[in-house]
Protein backbone atom coordinates (compact mmCIF):
# COMPACT_ATOMS: atom_id res chain seq x y z
CA UNK A 1 0.00 0.00 0.00
CA UNK A 2 0.56 3.61 -0.21
CA UNK A 3 2.31 5.87 2.58
CA UNK A 4 1.27 8.59 3.64
CA UNK A 5 3.00 11.00 1.56
CA UNK A 6 0.57 10.48 -1.28
CA UNK A 7 -2.20 11.67 0.72
CA UNK A 8 -0.57 15.23 1.62
CA UNK A 9 0.32 15.22 -1.94
CA UNK A 10 -3.30 14.87 -2.79
CA UNK A 11 -4.45 17.53 -0.24
CA UNK A 12 -2.10 20.15 -1.44
CA UNK A 13 -3.63 19.66 -5.23
CA UNK A 14 -6.62 20.50 -4.09
CA UNK A 15 -5.66 23.21 -1.58
CA UNK A 16 -3.95 24.92 -4.60
CA UNK A 17 -7.08 24.80 -6.73
CA UNK A 18 -7.90 28.55 -5.45
CA UNK A 19 -9.74 30.42 -8.18
CA UNK A 20 -7.89 33.64 -9.50
CA UNK A 21 -9.27 35.47 -12.33
CA UNK A 22 -9.63 39.64 -12.51
CA UNK A 23 -13.21 40.79 -11.89
CA UNK A 24 -12.80 42.99 -14.54
CA UNK A 25 -12.67 40.66 -17.70
CA UNK A 26 -16.10 39.82 -19.36
CA UNK A 27 -17.53 36.44 -18.36
CA UNK A 28 -16.88 34.57 -21.65
CA UNK A 29 -12.95 35.32 -21.38
CA UNK A 30 -13.35 34.49 -16.99
CA UNK A 31 -14.10 30.96 -18.66
CA UNK A 32 -11.58 30.58 -20.93
CA UNK A 33 -8.62 32.49 -19.59
CA UNK A 34 -7.65 29.62 -16.92
CA UNK A 35 -8.85 26.23 -15.60
CA UNK A 36 -9.14 27.96 -12.12
CA UNK A 37 -13.26 28.17 -12.77
CA UNK A 38 -13.46 24.79 -14.47
CA UNK A 39 -15.59 21.71 -12.61
CA UNK A 40 -13.53 18.39 -12.07
CA UNK A 41 -15.60 16.91 -15.09
CA UNK A 42 -15.28 19.29 -17.28
CA UNK A 43 -11.73 19.00 -16.81
CA UNK A 44 -12.15 15.31 -17.75
CA UNK A 45 -13.88 16.21 -20.78
CA UNK A 46 -11.51 19.06 -22.35
CA UNK A 47 -8.64 16.40 -21.20
CA UNK A 48 -10.09 13.79 -23.71
CA UNK A 49 -10.29 16.26 -26.48
CA UNK A 50 -6.53 17.51 -25.80
CA UNK A 51 -5.51 13.98 -25.54
CA UNK A 52 -6.97 12.57 -28.67
CA UNK A 53 -5.40 16.04 -30.53
CA UNK A 54 -2.06 15.36 -29.15
CA UNK A 55 -2.45 11.56 -30.13
CA UNK A 56 -3.01 12.54 -33.73
CA UNK A 57 -0.38 15.64 -34.05
CA UNK A 58 2.33 13.89 -32.44
CA UNK A 59 1.54 10.96 -34.71
CA UNK A 60 1.82 13.38 -37.73
CA UNK A 61 5.25 14.84 -36.34
CA UNK A 62 6.91 11.64 -36.12
CA UNK A 63 5.69 10.54 -39.43
CA UNK A 64 6.69 13.49 -40.98
CA UNK A 65 10.38 13.71 -39.20
CA UNK A 66 11.76 10.52 -41.27
CA UNK A 67 9.89 11.54 -44.70
CA UNK A 68 12.02 15.00 -44.65
CA UNK A 69 15.19 12.65 -44.17
CA UNK A 70 14.48 12.33 -48.26
CA UNK A 71 14.08 15.95 -48.92
CA UNK A 72 17.24 16.49 -47.21
CA UNK A 73 18.68 13.87 -49.35
CA UNK A 74 17.64 15.11 -52.27
CA UNK A 75 19.01 19.28 -51.39
CA UNK A 76 21.78 19.10 -48.47
CA UNK A 77 25.18 18.39 -49.17
CA UNK A 78 26.61 14.36 -47.83
CA UNK A 79 28.45 15.80 -44.31
CA UNK A 80 25.01 17.04 -43.08
CA UNK A 81 23.17 14.11 -43.62
CA UNK A 82 24.15 11.86 -41.47
CA UNK A 83 24.26 14.30 -38.27
CA UNK A 84 20.35 15.27 -39.53
CA UNK A 85 19.45 12.02 -39.95
CA UNK A 86 20.91 11.25 -36.39
CA UNK A 87 18.96 13.87 -34.56
CA UNK A 88 15.83 13.10 -36.49
CA UNK A 89 16.17 9.52 -35.00
CA UNK A 90 16.53 11.68 -31.46
CA UNK A 91 13.28 13.36 -32.46
CA UNK A 92 11.52 10.83 -33.07
CA UNK A 93 12.04 8.80 -29.65
CA UNK A 94 10.58 12.19 -27.76
CA UNK A 95 7.89 11.86 -29.87
CA UNK A 96 7.27 8.54 -29.49
CA UNK A 97 7.66 8.93 -25.42
CA UNK A 98 5.73 11.44 -25.39
CA UNK A 99 2.40 9.66 -27.45
CA UNK A 100 3.03 6.90 -24.95
CA UNK A 101 2.81 9.24 -22.20
CA UNK A 102 -0.52 10.91 -23.54
CA UNK A 103 -1.90 7.21 -23.86
CA UNK A 104 -0.91 6.26 -20.39
CA UNK A 105 -2.66 9.18 -18.56
CA UNK A 106 -6.37 9.78 -19.62
CA UNK A 107 -8.29 12.16 -17.51
CA UNK A 108 -5.33 13.66 -15.75
CA UNK A 109 -5.27 17.15 -17.20
CA UNK A 110 -2.40 18.64 -15.61
CA UNK A 111 -0.17 15.60 -16.89
CA UNK A 112 -1.45 16.07 -20.29
CA UNK A 113 -1.39 19.68 -20.65
CA UNK A 114 2.52 18.92 -19.59
CA UNK A 115 2.52 16.20 -22.25
CA UNK A 116 1.33 18.85 -25.10
CA UNK A 117 4.07 21.88 -23.85
CA UNK A 118 6.58 18.84 -24.28
CA UNK A 119 5.14 17.45 -28.13
CA UNK A 120 5.23 21.22 -29.10
CA UNK A 121 8.35 22.37 -27.70
CA UNK A 122 10.78 18.94 -28.72
CA UNK A 123 10.65 20.34 -32.69
CA UNK A 124 11.57 24.17 -31.53
CA UNK A 125 14.64 22.40 -29.40
CA UNK A 126 15.28 20.67 -32.46
CA UNK A 127 14.86 23.57 -35.05
CA UNK A 128 17.27 25.47 -32.33
CA UNK A 129 19.36 22.70 -31.96
CA UNK A 130 20.40 22.64 -36.01
CA UNK A 131 20.30 26.92 -35.54
CA UNK A 132 23.36 26.06 -33.18
CA UNK A 133 25.03 23.64 -35.21
CA UNK A 134 24.66 25.26 -39.10
CA UNK A 135 23.95 28.58 -38.09
CA UNK A 136 25.95 29.57 -41.76
CA UNK A 137 23.70 26.70 -43.41
CA UNK A 138 20.40 27.32 -42.29
CA UNK A 139 19.28 29.43 -45.57
CA UNK A 140 20.08 25.86 -47.29
CA UNK A 141 18.13 23.53 -45.18
CA UNK A 142 14.41 23.83 -46.83
CA UNK A 143 11.46 24.09 -44.55
CA UNK A 144 13.21 24.25 -41.03
CA UNK A 145 12.71 27.81 -40.87
CA UNK A 146 9.28 27.27 -40.79
CA UNK A 147 9.18 25.29 -37.56
CA UNK A 148 8.39 28.32 -35.13
CA UNK A 149 5.37 29.34 -37.61
CA UNK A 150 4.24 26.01 -37.90
CA UNK A 151 4.42 24.95 -33.77
CA UNK A 152 2.46 28.38 -33.36
CA UNK A 153 -0.19 27.77 -35.98
CA UNK A 154 -0.45 24.04 -34.56
CA UNK A 155 -1.19 25.65 -31.08
CA UNK A 156 -4.75 26.51 -32.23
CA UNK A 157 -5.93 22.99 -33.03
CA UNK A 158 -6.20 22.64 -29.13
CA UNK A 159 -8.78 23.46 -26.28
CA UNK A 160 -6.19 25.52 -24.47
CA UNK A 161 -7.23 28.08 -21.95
CA UNK A 162 -5.26 31.62 -22.45
CA UNK A 163 -3.02 31.18 -19.83
CA UNK A 164 -1.59 27.60 -21.10
CA UNK A 165 -1.60 28.75 -25.19
CA UNK A 166 0.26 32.26 -23.69
CA UNK A 167 2.90 30.15 -21.69
CA UNK A 168 3.81 27.70 -24.61
CA UNK A 169 3.84 30.06 -27.25
CA UNK A 170 5.74 32.49 -25.26
CA UNK A 171 8.66 29.72 -25.02
CA UNK A 172 8.84 29.25 -28.71
CA UNK A 173 9.21 32.78 -29.09
CA UNK A 174 11.70 32.71 -26.62
CA UNK A 175 13.37 29.80 -28.51
CA UNK A 176 13.29 31.66 -31.62
CA UNK A 177 14.50 34.93 -30.11
CA UNK A 178 17.53 33.23 -28.57
CA UNK A 179 18.03 31.42 -32.24
CA UNK A 180 17.93 35.07 -34.28
CA UNK A 181 20.48 36.23 -31.64
CA UNK A 182 22.54 33.11 -32.35
CA UNK A 183 22.38 33.92 -36.32
CA UNK A 184 22.91 37.65 -35.62
CA UNK A 185 20.04 38.42 -37.22
CA UNK A 186 17.91 40.12 -34.15
CA UNK A 187 18.44 43.68 -35.69
CA UNK A 188 17.54 43.13 -38.76
CA UNK A 189 14.54 43.46 -41.01
CA UNK A 190 13.92 40.15 -41.52
CA UNK A 191 14.90 38.85 -37.46
CA UNK A 192 11.71 41.70 -36.25
CA UNK A 193 9.52 40.29 -39.14
CA UNK A 194 9.58 36.49 -38.04
CA UNK A 195 9.07 37.48 -34.35
CA UNK A 196 6.51 40.38 -35.13
CA UNK A 197 4.54 37.00 -37.35
CA UNK A 198 5.17 34.79 -34.45
CA UNK A 199 3.65 36.94 -32.06
CA UNK A 200 0.47 37.95 -34.54
CA UNK A 201 0.27 34.08 -35.31
CA UNK A 202 -0.12 33.35 -31.44
CA UNK A 203 -2.72 35.84 -31.26
CA UNK A 204 -4.30 34.21 -33.52
CA UNK A 205 -4.25 31.11 -31.76
CA UNK A 206 -4.94 32.31 -28.56
CA UNK A 207 -8.08 33.58 -30.28
CA UNK A 208 -8.79 29.81 -31.58
CA UNK A 209 -8.07 28.31 -28.26
CA UNK A 210 -10.71 31.06 -26.70
CA UNK A 211 -13.42 29.98 -29.48
CA UNK A 212 -12.95 26.46 -28.71
CA UNK A 213 -12.64 26.59 -24.79
CA UNK A 214 -16.00 28.64 -25.13
CA UNK A 215 -17.64 26.61 -27.15
CA UNK A 216 -16.46 23.14 -25.26
CA UNK A 217 -18.11 24.64 -22.32
CA UNK A 218 -21.16 25.68 -23.90
CA UNK A 219 -22.30 22.24 -25.53
CA UNK A 220 -20.58 20.65 -22.30
CA UNK A 221 -22.86 22.98 -20.00
CA UNK A 222 -25.96 22.06 -22.12
CA UNK A 223 -25.85 18.33 -22.26
CA UNK A 224 -24.69 17.71 -18.29
CA UNK A 225 -26.63 20.81 -16.54
CA UNK A 226 -29.73 20.65 -15.11
CA UNK A 227 -31.02 24.08 -16.81
CA UNK A 228 -33.56 25.18 -13.09
CA UNK A 229 -30.40 24.61 -10.50
CA UNK A 230 -27.62 24.90 -13.16
CA UNK A 231 -25.59 21.69 -11.28
CA UNK A 232 -25.45 18.53 -12.96
CA UNK A 233 -28.10 16.60 -13.81
CA UNK A 234 -28.11 12.51 -12.69
CA UNK A 235 -26.39 11.29 -16.07
CA UNK A 236 -23.76 13.09 -15.75
CA UNK A 237 -23.19 12.62 -11.77
CA UNK A 238 -22.90 8.72 -12.73
CA UNK A 239 -20.68 9.12 -15.55
CA UNK A 240 -18.06 10.98 -13.73
CA UNK A 241 -18.61 9.43 -10.43
CA UNK A 242 -17.99 6.03 -12.44
CA UNK A 243 -14.82 7.70 -13.55
CA UNK A 244 -13.88 8.65 -10.29
CA UNK A 245 -13.89 5.25 -8.80
CA UNK A 246 -11.80 3.84 -11.96
CA UNK A 247 -9.23 6.41 -11.29
CA UNK A 248 -9.32 5.29 -7.49
CA UNK A 249 -8.83 1.32 -8.41
CA UNK A 250 -5.98 2.42 -10.91
CA UNK A 251 -4.64 4.06 -7.91
CA UNK A 252 -4.99 0.86 -5.82
CA UNK A 253 -3.51 -1.12 -8.90
CA UNK A 254 -0.54 0.67 -8.93
CA UNK A 255 0.44 0.27 -4.96
CA UNK A 256 -0.98 3.51 -3.74
CA UNK A 257 -3.13 5.08 -1.10
CA UNK A 258 -6.10 6.42 -2.83
CA UNK A 259 -7.68 9.17 -1.50
CA UNK A 260 -11.59 8.37 0.38
CA UNK A 261 -14.31 9.87 -1.41
CA UNK A 262 -17.28 10.58 0.47
CA UNK A 263 -20.99 11.11 -0.60
CA UNK A 264 -23.54 12.88 0.60
CA UNK A 265 -27.90 12.98 0.07
CA UNK A 266 -29.79 15.53 0.26
CA UNK A 267 -33.69 15.30 0.05
CA UNK A 268 -35.57 18.82 0.98
CA UNK A 269 -37.60 18.37 4.05
CA UNK A 270 -41.66 19.00 3.19
CA UNK A 271 -41.32 19.91 -0.49
CA UNK A 272 -44.09 19.59 -1.34
CA UNK A 273 -45.96 21.95 1.10
CA UNK A 274 -44.01 24.52 0.03
CA UNK A 275 -45.32 24.13 -3.73
CA UNK A 276 -48.83 23.54 -2.12
CA UNK A 277 -48.48 26.82 0.33
CA UNK A 278 -47.13 28.95 -1.85
CA UNK A 279 -47.08 27.81 -5.82
CA UNK A 280 -44.47 26.29 -8.10
CA UNK A 281 -42.61 28.91 -8.99
CA UNK A 282 -42.10 29.54 -5.28
CA UNK A 283 -41.15 25.80 -4.93
CA UNK A 284 -38.57 26.72 -7.62
CA UNK A 285 -37.04 29.54 -6.28
CA UNK A 286 -36.25 26.90 -2.87
CA UNK A 287 -34.51 24.68 -5.38
CA UNK A 288 -32.07 27.24 -6.91
CA UNK A 289 -31.51 28.69 -3.73
CA UNK A 290 -30.34 25.20 -2.00
CA UNK A 291 -28.18 24.95 -4.88
CA UNK A 292 -26.24 28.38 -4.88
CA UNK A 293 -25.95 26.98 -1.09
CA UNK A 294 -24.02 23.87 -2.46
CA UNK A 295 -21.85 25.86 -4.65
CA UNK A 296 -20.79 28.28 -1.80
CA UNK A 297 -20.14 25.34 0.34
CA UNK A 298 -18.67 23.02 -1.31
CA UNK A 299 -15.18 23.14 -4.37
CA UNK A 300 -14.53 23.25 -7.66
CA UNK A 301 -12.61 19.76 -6.96
CA UNK A 302 -16.07 18.56 -6.02
CA UNK A 303 -19.29 17.27 -7.99
CA UNK A 304 -22.60 18.22 -7.39
CA UNK A 305 -25.67 17.38 -8.95
CA UNK A 306 -29.45 17.51 -8.73
CA UNK A 307 -30.62 13.98 -8.43
CA UNK A 308 -34.21 14.13 -8.59
CA UNK A 309 -37.09 16.41 -8.31
CA UNK A 310 -35.58 17.72 -5.06
CA UNK A 311 -33.55 15.29 -4.19
CA UNK A 312 -29.26 15.79 -4.61
CA UNK A 313 -25.75 14.58 -4.73
CA UNK A 314 -22.21 15.98 -3.38
CA UNK A 315 -19.33 13.72 -4.29
CA UNK A 316 -16.22 15.04 -2.19
CA UNK A 317 -13.16 13.21 -3.39
CA UNK A 318 -10.08 13.29 -1.20
CA UNK A 319 -12.73 13.94 2.11
CA UNK A 320 -12.75 11.54 4.55
CA UNK A 321 -16.42 11.29 6.19
CA UNK A 322 -15.31 12.99 8.91
CA UNK A 323 -14.76 16.00 7.46
CA UNK A 324 -17.99 15.03 5.03
CA UNK A 325 -19.89 15.23 8.18
CA UNK A 326 -18.29 18.65 8.85
CA UNK A 327 -19.52 20.28 5.38
CA UNK A 328 -22.97 18.82 6.01
CA UNK A 329 -23.54 20.29 8.71
CA UNK A 330 -22.01 23.63 7.75
CA UNK A 331 -24.78 23.06 4.61
CA UNK A 332 -27.81 22.54 6.95
CA UNK A 333 -27.14 25.29 8.78
CA UNK A 334 -27.00 27.47 6.00
CA UNK A 335 -30.37 26.18 5.26
CA UNK A 336 -31.75 26.77 7.90
CA UNK A 337 -30.52 30.61 8.02
CA UNK A 338 -31.93 30.52 4.82
CA UNK A 339 -35.32 32.31 3.00
CA UNK A 340 -37.00 32.49 0.15
CA UNK A 341 -39.33 35.81 -0.58
CA UNK A 342 -43.10 34.44 -1.66
CA UNK A 343 -45.00 36.70 -4.21
CA UNK A 344 -46.94 37.98 -1.15
CA UNK A 345 -43.95 39.24 0.67
CA UNK A 346 -43.83 36.06 3.19
CA UNK A 347 -40.09 34.80 4.28
CA UNK A 348 -40.06 30.81 3.07
CA UNK A 349 -37.90 28.60 5.27
CA UNK A 350 -36.70 25.55 4.04
CA UNK A 351 -34.53 22.09 5.46
CA UNK A 352 -33.02 19.27 4.19
CA UNK A 353 -32.37 15.80 5.76
CA UNK A 354 -29.36 14.26 4.30
CA UNK A 355 -27.88 10.84 4.12
CA UNK A 356 -23.97 10.54 4.56
CA UNK A 357 -21.50 7.65 3.47
CA UNK A 358 -17.88 6.92 2.38
CA UNK A 359 -17.22 4.89 -1.05
CA UNK A 360 -15.53 1.68 0.41
CA UNK A 361 -12.50 -0.22 -1.48
CA UNK A 362 -14.19 -3.11 -2.19
CA UNK A 363 -17.76 -2.29 -3.01
CA UNK A 364 -19.81 -1.37 -5.97
CA UNK A 365 -20.67 2.37 -6.78
CA UNK A 366 -24.44 1.10 -6.53
CA UNK A 367 -24.06 -0.15 -2.99
CA UNK A 368 -22.64 3.05 -1.87
CA UNK A 369 -25.48 5.15 -3.28
CA UNK A 370 -27.82 2.61 -2.26
CA UNK A 371 -26.42 3.03 1.64
CA UNK A 372 -25.94 6.73 1.75
CA UNK A 373 -30.35 6.78 0.38
CA UNK A 374 -31.21 4.12 3.40
CA UNK A 375 -29.30 6.95 5.66
CA UNK A 376 -31.21 9.69 3.98
CA UNK A 377 -34.27 7.91 4.58
CA UNK A 378 -33.20 6.99 8.32
CA UNK A 379 -32.90 10.72 8.88
CA UNK A 380 -36.24 11.54 7.37
CA UNK A 381 -37.42 9.13 10.25
CA UNK A 382 -35.98 10.35 12.71
CA UNK A 383 -37.65 13.58 12.19
CA UNK A 384 -36.16 15.30 9.19
CA UNK A 385 -33.45 18.53 9.17
CA UNK A 386 -30.28 16.38 10.21
CA UNK A 387 -27.79 14.21 8.81
CA UNK A 388 -26.91 10.67 9.22
CA UNK A 389 -24.25 8.83 8.75
CA UNK A 390 -24.01 5.24 10.73
CA UNK A 391 -26.64 2.20 9.67
CA UNK A 392 -27.45 0.72 12.41
CA UNK A 393 -29.84 2.23 15.44
CA UNK A 394 -27.05 0.23 17.40
CA UNK A 395 -24.78 3.26 16.78
CA UNK A 396 -27.21 5.70 17.39
CA UNK A 397 -24.88 7.79 20.29
CA UNK A 398 -24.17 9.02 16.86
CA UNK A 399 -27.46 10.37 16.22
CA UNK A 400 -27.26 14.43 15.62
CA UNK A 401 -30.85 16.30 17.36
CA UNK A 402 -31.12 20.17 16.41
CA UNK A 403 -34.44 20.37 17.82
P1 LIG B 1 -40.10 14.61 2.62
O1 LIG B 1 -39.73 15.51 3.72
O2 LIG B 1 -40.54 13.26 3.10
O3 LIG B 1 -39.07 14.52 1.57
O4 LIG B 1 -41.39 15.24 1.94
P2 LIG B 1 -41.53 15.88 0.52
O5 LIG B 1 -42.80 16.61 0.46
O6 LIG B 1 -40.32 16.69 0.20
O7 LIG B 1 -41.49 14.61 -0.39
P3 LIG B 1 -42.12 14.23 -1.77
O8 LIG B 1 -41.14 13.36 -2.48
O9 LIG B 1 -43.48 13.68 -1.55
O10 LIG B 1 -42.26 15.61 -2.56
C1 LIG B 1 -41.39 16.02 -3.55
C2 LIG B 1 -42.07 17.13 -4.29
O11 LIG B 1 -41.11 17.82 -5.10
C3 LIG B 1 -43.16 16.65 -5.20
C4 LIG B 1 -42.91 17.39 -6.51
O12 LIG B 1 -44.07 18.03 -6.95
C5 LIG B 1 -41.87 18.41 -6.15
N1 LIG B 1 -40.99 18.72 -7.25
C6 LIG B 1 -40.23 17.86 -7.98
N2 LIG B 1 -39.53 18.54 -8.93
C7 LIG B 1 -39.86 19.85 -8.81
C8 LIG B 1 -39.47 21.05 -9.51
O13 LIG B 1 -38.67 21.04 -10.45
N3 LIG B 1 -40.01 22.23 -9.07
C9 LIG B 1 -40.90 22.27 -8.04
N4 LIG B 1 -41.37 23.45 -7.68
N5 LIG B 1 -41.28 21.16 -7.38
C10 LIG B 1 -40.77 19.97 -7.74
MG1 LIG C 1 -37.95 13.32 -2.48
MG1 LIG D 1 -38.43 15.78 0.11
Amino acid sequence: MGNPKNRRRFSLLIKLKKPWTPRWLPAGLRDSLSNKHHSRDFNFARSDYLRSRILFVGSVFFLLAPLWIFVDFLLLPPEMLTKLALSRVVLMGLLASIIYFAWRNQHQLNRICTTLAALLIAPALFYFGLVLFYSDKMNSLVGYNFIPLLIIAFLSVFPLTIIEGLGIGLIIIAIQFLALVDLNQLATPDGWQSLGLLVVVLGISLWANHSQVSTLLRLYRQASMDSLTGLLNRGILLEQLNLLCQHRDEKLAEDELPAPISLLMFDLDKFKRINDTYGHSVGDQVLQSFAQILRNELRNSDLIARYGGEEFIAVLPGTPKVDAKKIAERIRLQCEESVVIAHDGEAVNFTTSIGITEIRLDESLDTALHRADTRLYMAKNLGRNRYIDYDSPAEQEETHHYF
